[in-house]
């Protein structure tokens, strides 16, 4: 007997009737009402970079309940935004100037498109087209399902999506053919920009492709005068192994959209950060050049405040060697699939490993995705395949010992598959 009213995000509740109540998270760990420790491998949807409840920003939360709740963010500002702006500044790809805050990932790409839509048409050159890559991933507001890859999450709101151009995924050895393909729509003069997850595509299937690939691909736009939007929402804060995936390939792109991690995973809050350019095509005496974007909540200082603390705990503790640890670790774990008949694509980039496997019918809704979960589930581990895509992306301070155990799983998972006992 279902007892809750909630409807619950990306849930088939005619199959998954009863949820776990969590009652406590501590580092790499979620702890449910019957005091189990759960290992989060997937950092809470990807957003946890360090761990639950790291107690700097913890702190930093507290503090600033102490002064502020949230505060209109037109004619009037506060520190931490104005603060965090310029710490974000600092670290980001050289060559972006400007901040511009939000909530959540979906509105920073929007306010990504709307910033590159705006640029052209404030420059009387008006450009209507945007490119994004085959198995791409923004969000789930009707903007960002029109830029990601469609299919059965989106084939009932089809009717209220805009037309966009889609690259090939750069697959292996068929690298030339996405960028002829983005050269090609880039000669006529109409593409407005190239919107695109840097290196790695997340929800798409965790597909990862080379950072040469990205450098050309910002070359072209380059030559062209279309705009580069990296979508870092996901790759953001060291995910991939740098602070952000855009430094592998020695680029800045012309907007640069980050959430999740910005925080540490502790509260909501997205920026789109651009170049000078793009901010001073909206920069006039005309009011109509005005960039019309706001939500209630933006740059709610508690979050800002928890994301100047994020910044602090870059600075001030070693992340980079934690990053580089889990990366090794990763790789040691990975290596003994390494052929293994079992599996398909083993892959990694940075603290994200991913294997796709075996199986008759792949895809999200592959039958094995839910048998996979469920014998993870029970074993205290948080993992959710992509179909059967297998991912492990969790907290920067996960131990050896629960990372190894996460992979034993996965073994075990795989013959038991191979066996017909999933
Ligand atoms: C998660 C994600 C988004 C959407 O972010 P939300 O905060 O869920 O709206 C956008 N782009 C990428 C690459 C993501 O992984």
């Amino acid at each position: 007997m279902r007892t809750s009213a909630v409807w619950y995000p990306f849930t088939q509740h005619a199959l998954e009737p009863t949820m776990r109540h969590v009652v406590g998270t501590e580092g790499a760990h979620l702890i449910d009402e019957h005091g189990a420790r759960i290992l989060d491998a997937l950092s809470s949807w990807w957003v946890i970079t360090h761990g639950h409840r790291h107690p700097v920003i913890m702190e930093a939360i507290r503090k600033a309940t102490e002064t502020y709740d949230q505060i209109i963010f037109a004619e009037y500002t506060h520190a931490p935004a104005e603060e965090l702006a310029k710490g974000l500044i600092e670290i980001a790809p050289p060559g972006l100037a400007h901040v511009f805050y939000s909530d959540s990932g979906s509105t920073a790409v929007e306010v990504a498109l709307k910033m590159a839509l705006g640029y052209f048409h404030n420059l009387g050159r008006p450009r209507s087209r945007i490119c994004v890559m085959e198995h791409g991933y923004h969000g789930d507001t009707i903007g960002t399902m029109s830029v990601g890859e469609r299919g059965v999450f989106n084939a009932a709101y089809a009717p209220l999506l805009f037309s966009v151009d889609q690259l090939p995924f750069p697959e292996s050895g068929r690298e030339q053919q996405t960028l002829d393909a983005f050269e090609a729509l880039c000669a006529t003069g109409e593409v407005a920009s190239l919107l695109i997850e840097p290196l790695l595509l997340g929800a798409g299937g965790m597909k990862s492709y080379p950072a040469s690939v990205l450098a050309e691909l910002k070359r072209i736009a380059e030559r062209h005068g279309s705009l580069l939007i990296a979508d870092e929402v996901m790759t953001g804060w060291g995910r991939t192994g740098s602070l952000f995936a855009c430094e592998q390939a020695g680029i800045s792109p012309d907007i640069l959209c980050t959430s999740k991690g910005l925080t540490g995973g502790a509260l909501p809050l997205a920026v789109t950060l651009c170049t000078p350019e793009i901010f001073d095509a909206h920069l006039s005496t005309d009011r109509r050049k005005t960039f019309f974007h706001s939500s209630s909540y933006t740059a709610n200082p508690i979050a800002c405040a928890a994301a100047l603390a994020n910044l602090d705990v870059w600075k001030q503790e070693p992340v980079r060697e934690r990053i580089d640890s889990l990366t090794e670790r990763h790789r040691q774990h990975l290596s003994r699939f390494a052929g293994d008949p079992r599996f398909d694509d083993i892959r990694q980039v940075g603290t994200i490993a991913a294997l796709d496997l075996k199986v008759p019918t792949g895809g999200y809704l592959s039958e094995v995705g839910p048998r996979l979960r469920a014998f993870f589930r029970e074993r205290g581990l948080l993992i959710r395949p992509l179909g059967n895509v297998i991912y492990l992306m969790p907290p920067y301070c996960v131990t050896d010992a629960d990372l190894g155990r996460a992979y034993e799983a996965i073994d075990e998972a795989a013959s038991l598959f191979v066996a017909g006992r999933l």
